[in-house]
């Protein structure tokens, strides 16, 4: 925590230095933009492929081919998910909250990408349609679907309060990927990564800049809807937290489950506009030392 009582005093021309305006560090205008209006017409008239059900407390994964949409639903309750995305057939390339808030900002609504970490920085999923873009940011600063939190974990949880709770979004995503690969958990935890917390309401105390959360907006029938970029390896967990209104990381809030609807085109309009997955970045890797 920060002190409100700084051990250094301020130079003479403090507020002149404080008042300079801030740059984006990221502008994103230079950034090739998703081409939704392309999203939109091949979304027309998709049909549902598969419904998978996300039980409570627990995480499934999920396959969306390269050109298919997916919806992440709110089914009975309001109920937060942690979301984690890999390219299918090499799980080195996974989903960068971190580039993508950098990007796009601490939340994601509709045209925002969700990038893959180095060497590959590449969008993995374009959102398509969010029913909860009505929010925006509340009066506390707060916003929903944000890529701030991490993914609340069985280690933070026993440094803070020295308990073994084992059905935090970390251990749920672990479960469910070494369900997927045969791989031991051991081998997998490293492959989960941090997530975009999807429903979840989240920003930053006024005062002390903490990451606060609050009871999530969502309601049955609300969803995030993306477009698969590339061929996607999901995993979703129904975070213990339920909507985040009071706590995670233990079995006390009321958890709903969250169920992931997978939709084809049915119209040739990503054919016909010539749309490929993008390429990995172009980047040369020889990072100064030649080659
Ligand atoms: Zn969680």
């Amino acid at each position: 925590m920060k002190s409100r009582t700084p051990d250094f005093p301020a130079p003479l021309d403090a507020e002149k230095r404080k008042a300079i305006r801030p740059v984006i560090c990221y502008p994103v205008d230079q950034l090739k933009v998703a081409p939704l209006e392309l999203y939109f017409r091949a979304r027309k008239n998709f049909e549902l492929v598969e419904s998978l059900e996300v039980p409570a407390r627990e995480a499934r994964t999920f396959e969306i081919p390269a050109g298919h949409f997916f919806r992440i639903v709110c089914v009975d309750g309001p109920q937060v998910g942690d979301l984690n995305l890999w390219q299918a057939e090499n799980l080195q390339e996974r989903f960068y909250s971190g580039k993508t808030r950098a990007l796009h900002g601490t939340h994601l609504s509709t045209g925002d990408r969700l990038w893959s970490g180095f060497p590959y920085l590449r969008p993995l999923a374009t959102i398509t349609a969010n029913t909860l873009d009505w929010y925006g940011f509340d009066e506390f600063g707060a916003g929903v679907h944000d890529v701030i939190g991490t993914r609340c974990d069985p280690y933070t949880s026993f440094l803070l309060n020295q308990t073994q709770y084992h059905h935090c979004c970390h251990s749920n995503l672990i479960r469910s990927l070494a369900q997927k690969t045969g791989l031991s958990k051991a081998e997998i935890e490293a492959d989960v990564h941090d997530v975009l917390n999807v429903f979840m309401c989240t920003g930053f105390l006024q005062d002390t800049h903490q990451y606060f959360m609050k009871a999530s907006p969502v309601r049955p029938g609300d969803y995030l809807e993306f477009f698969a970029e590339v061929n996607l390896l999901g995993a979703l967990s129904a975070c213990p937290g339920g909507d985040c209104g009071s706590e995670h990381s233990s079995d006390s809030s009321t958890c709903y489950p969250l169920r992931v609807e997978h939709y084809r085109p049915t119209n040739d309009e990503l054919t016909k506009a010539g749309w490929r997955s993008p390429s990995i970045n172009g980047y040369d890797r020889t990072h100064g030392m030649g080659d």
